[in-house]
Parts: structure tokens; sequence; C-alpha cells
């Protein structure tokens, strides 16, 4: 479902991606693991052209993102075909995003104008009985919930979460996975960057760890987690275990 290939990113004289190449494979949950500043979020970004890469590419389901091929030159693609291709791949932020002025239903619905479904949406995260409540009475989870019932709105082919849990209070974080567990056995193709280590020795299929903008180790939760090859893996794990 997405192919990168030999991704470079840089920010100015900062290489944040460094030659990273990945496929995850339609229906698969991947999980990415790393430090902070290791470049995670960019990774992410790049996938729906949120960053431009600097050299390499992104495909997903075998279209090309946010440029169109012209024998071995790249032309960056108009915005329109950029938003048209983003709006298959769902998104779910730290910062939850909502807009404050408009109620759950509302914040679902809006990307497709479509209350029945939205309606269906919240109901499959648990909050079809929060429809007309605005973000601000609802808890951070609930909010959380919201946002990956917006980001299911379009169908998406994939879905995204960048640290979907790590703005939440502890005693809320329960409620965030056990919707993504229940997309993941749904057969959503997931890419997760999260710290959330029990959830990603569940249900990750496989785990990527990133330090330095390069991709050190990847493979299943058994080889990463419990056997990891390479000594920042392990001095990684050693502190969020
Ligand atoms: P992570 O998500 O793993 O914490 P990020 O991908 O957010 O890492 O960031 C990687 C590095 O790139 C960090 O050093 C960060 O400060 C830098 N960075 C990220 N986005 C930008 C940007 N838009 N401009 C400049 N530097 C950035
Ligand atoms: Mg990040």
């Amino acid at each position: 479902m997405i192919e990168i290939r030999g991704v470079h990113k840089s920010f100015g004289s900062l290489e944040v991606l460094r030659d990273v190449s990945l496929s995850v494979p339609a229906g698969s949950v991947t999980v990415i693991l790393g430090p902070s500043g290791s470049g995670k979020s960019t990774l992410l970004r790049c996938v729906n052209h949120l960053e431009k890469v600097d050299r390499g590419t992104v495909r997903v389901d075998g279209e090309l993102i946010g440029y169109r091929q012209d024998g071995d030159k790249l032309h960056e693609l108009p915005e329109r075909l950029v938003l048209k291709q983003r709006a298959n791949i769902g998104f779910v932020f730290q910062t939850f995003n909502l807009f404050p002025h408009m109620t759950a239903l509302e914040n679902v619905s809006e990307a497709r104008r479509n209350p029945g479904r939205a309606l269906e949406l919240l109901d499959r995260v648990g909050l079809a009985d929060k429809a007309k409540a605005y973000p601000r009475q609802l808890s951070g989870g609930q909010q959380q919930r919201v946002a990956i019932a917006r980001a299911l709105a379009l169908d998406p082919k994939l879905v995204l979460f960048d640290e979907p849990t790590s703005a939440l209070d502890p005693e809320l974080v329960g409620e965030v996975l056990d919707v993504m567990r229940d997309l993941a056995r749904a057969g959503t193709t997931m890419v997760v960057v999260t710290h959330e280590i029990g959830f990603a020795r569940e249900v990750a299929d496989t785990i990527v760890f990133l330090d330095g903008g390069r991709i050190v180790e990847q493979g299943p939760p058994v080889e990463v987690l419990d056997n990891p090859q390479h000594e920042r893996t392990r001095a990684f794990l050693s502190k969020v275990l």
C-alpha cells in the first residue's frame, strides 16, 4: 500500500531523513519507534506530501505522491491533485485538531457532508451519544476518538497516526488504543508513531526503529522488541520499557 524508496529530507543543513526505504503492505500495521527528533513525524508527513521529499519517492497504492513522472524527471503536482491524493490518507495528530465551533458530528461530516455516514463512524468509535457535543464538552480521549472518526470519513486507503495518545492523561490512553486496535482488526492499513510499547507488541505486524533519520532496524515485534540487533535500539528500549 505504501512504498517509500530512498527518501531524503533536510531542513536547511539539518538532515532529518537519510535514505529511508519502507514497504507497508495493505491491511498491515506498522509502528514507528524512535527518540524525539529522529524524524518520525517528518516521515509520516512525507507520506501525504505535507513535507516535500528532497530525494526519493513515495507511492501509495501504486500512485506517486506529490509528483508526476515524466521520463526520469519528476514534476510537482498542482495543489488540487495533491489534495485529492491526500483525501486517500487519513491523518490523526497528537493534538486532535477538531474544529472548536463544530459538534462532533459536524467535525466528522465536514469532509463529505454525509451526516448518516458520520453518525455510523461516531458509533464505530463508541461516541454516537456525543454527536451533538462540542469538543470542549468532551474529554481528551473522546476528542481523539472523534478525530479518528473524522480521519475515516473519506474512506481512506490508509491511516497515519502521529503520537495519538501522547497528549492524553494516562487514564484516557486505553480508550483510544482500543479504537485503534479495532481498526487494525478490521484490516485498516495503519502507520502509527507511538511510545506505547504494549500496543506495538500486540498490534504491530512490523516495528520500525528510526534513529538520526535512518531506519536502524525493522521486523516483527518479537524480533525488534525482544531481540534487538542494534545497540541504539537496545538503548532506546531500555528507556521506554
Ligand atoms: P520526531 O517526530 O521523531 O520527534 P521530527 O520529524 O518532528 O522528529 O523532527 C526531526 C528533526 O527535524 C528535529 O530536529 C526537528 O526540530 C526538525 N524539524 C522538523 N520539522 C521542521 C521544520 N518544518 N523546519 C525545521 N526543522 C524541522
Ligand atoms: Mg514527532
